[in-house]
């Protein structure tokens, strides 16, 4: 065991001593407010670009410099419209800050009557008077705000806890990755959707609990844990929609979703709308005579599609050719196609990327008695399950 820091110091003068312990004691106290340092807190973008919200806070509160963790203010009960001006941000007073720390006694805070745990961070941009509302929240919490709107929680408890892991897993690892930026994840479907504190649930959180800490290595390193709805019998490649060659996100069989409510998709759509739809989303394309797929790939999913025009025939890759069109729409990538009379009937199984844990597959398993290291186990191979806590 190390020596006590004040004993190591004796060798020093008093001064330099006095200097040497007041700067490991500041640093101490800065530890919890400085995020890089703290894998167990996440920063979720709230909301970005808006000229004012409403913030209420029930007890005491205290306003801190984020750049410094000064104390700035300090209250008991706060409810403000906050804006920001060309000099700051204005809540009851005005500061000239570009960022703001805002710590709730209680734990939680409502912004626009929407009620969130853990801190507030507020952002000005640079250059306008525009603000960011960022909440700064536990890990263990963020992840009991997001898995109501990512699983059922009238699910077998084991897919949850597996759901739980895979949530925890993707964001951390995007904190990881987003360490040099204002915020770690959005709250909308580019990262993970998350309600805060009104979208928990007593079995949801209940799976949070029992799978504390809990997370996926592969190599004894974080990954970002995919998951999707149904992958229809074959999980995809995580190379083949992005730049990710990891063993643990190599596609697998799946034989557990063939009775998943989103086994099948069928949607017809007009050519001339296909068009519209490439061209708003700036793929350029004149009207379409035929279309068809041309290549699938080692998943069963269309890795490009042939687009016949007057101009001549073009080539789009099945993952650019489902964003253009929406996700929403082309469920999947596992579907045949039919051209007839100026129409495209598809024909579709699946919805979702396919990449990572299926989770109508995890949802079966789970009824079949699987526990949740063997659903992760099977989705992510040769992954291994740590407690983040423990390891620290
Ligand atoms: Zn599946």
């Amino acid at each position: 065991m190390a020596a006590p820091v004040k004993h190591r110091l004796h060798g020093f003068k008093p001064q330099i001593r006095r200097i040497i312990l007041l700067s490991v004691l500041s640093f101490l106290f800065f530890l919890p407010f400085t995020h890089a340092k703290d894998n167990s807190r996440i920063r979720v973008l709230i909301m970005k670009d808006t000229a004012s919200f409403k913030l209420f806070i029930k007890g005491k509160y205290e306003i801190r410099s984020l750049e410094n963790n000064k104390l700035l203010s300090s209250g008991n009960s706060l409810s403000v419209k906050v804006s920001a001006s060309a000099s700051g941000i204005n809540l009851r007073e005005s500061f000239k800050k570009k960022a703001l720390l805002i710590h709730p006694a209680s734990g939680y805070f409502y912004v626009n009557n929407r009620s969130l745990r853990g801190d507030l961070i507020i952002r000005k941009e640079a250059a306008s008077e525009k603000l960011s509302a960022i909440n700064y929240i536990g890990l263990e919490d963020y992840v009991k705000g997001v898995l109501f709107h990512e699983i059922s929680h009238r699910w077998p408890i084991e897919a949850i806890k597996a759901q739980a892991i895979a949530t925890r897993t993707y964001a951390l690892y995007h904190a990881q990755m987003n360490k040099a930026k204002p915020y770690d994840v959005s709250s909308d479907i580019y990262s993970q959707v998350y309600g805060g504190k009104d979208s928990e649930r007593y079995r949801t959180n209940k799976a949070v609990e029992l799978t504390r800490g809990l997370v996926l290595k592969y190599k004894g390193k974080i990954f970002p844990a995919y998951f999707h709805a149904t992958c229809a019998g074959r999980t995809e490649n995580a190379d083949e929609l992005w730049n990710i060659n990891l063993g643990c996100l190599k596609s697998v069989d799946c034989p557990y979703c063939g009775a998943s409510l989103h086994i099948k998709w069928d949607v017809t759509l007009t050519l001339a709308e296909i068009v519209e739809k490439l061209n708003l989303s700036g793929y350029n394309i004149g009207p379409l005579k035929d279309m068809r797929v041309l290549k699938l790939n080692d998943s069963g999913r269309v890795k490009a599609l042939e687009l016949i025009s007057d101009e001549g025939q073009k080539i789009i890759s099945g993952k650019e050719f489902r964003q253009m069109l929406d996700p929403k729409i082309i469920r999947s990538l596992k579907f045949s196609l039919d051209v007839m009379a100026g129409k495209a009937f598809f024909s579709g199984f699946g919805w979702g990327h396919g990449v990572g844990m299926c989770q109508w597959g995890a949802y079966f398993m789970a009824k079949d008695g699987y526990k949740y290291y063997t659903i992760l186990k099977f989705y992510y191979q040769d992954a291994e399950i740590e407690d983040i806590y423990e390891a620290r």
